[in-house]
């Protein structure tokens, strides 16, 4: 059975290469360009994982976390957080809101891709990179 991925993430290029390399591990992707619109896709069907951009229009990625984490509905959501912030702190307070990992930008879509099938117990399937982003 296909796993559902929701990107969330305000640079179309950034989603785009994202979409990309999620759909062809085979999962089903959807894409939210800011906080709002993230929570108005959680609420129409819960993904199961969720990458999450920090600095977002409307409400930023932390406060999206910890919505995702304040509703018991959506306890078993994976949130890998992206993030251009690369301070020890802001991964702290990303991991403290309830995210399950975090990657610092750049990154490369491959390694993204092994971190989403190893958080839905997946070997493998994630291909050559796609380069980096
Ligand atoms: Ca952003």
């Amino acid at each position: 059975m296909a796993h559902s991925v929701l990107i969330v993430e305000d640079e179309p290029n950034i989603a785009l290469s994202l979409q990309f390399i999620m759909k062809r591990a085979g999962h089903v992707v959807r894409v939210a360009g800011d906080g709002d619109a993230a929570l108005q896709a959680m609420a129409a069907a819960a993904p199961d994982v969720v990458l999450l951009d920090i600095m977002l229009p409307k409400r930023d990625g932390l406060s999206v976390c910890e919505a995702i984490r304040a509703n018991a509905a959506w306890k078993g959501v994976k949130i890998l957080v992206l993030s251009a912030k690369s301070r020890e702190s802001d991964r702290e307070k990303a991991l403290g809101l309830g995210a399950d990992d975090y990657l610092t930008k750049p990154y490369s879509t491959r390694d993204v891709c092994d971190r989403v099938n190893r958080m839905l117990g997946l070997e493998g399937g994630c291909g050559p990179s796609a380069g980096a982003v």
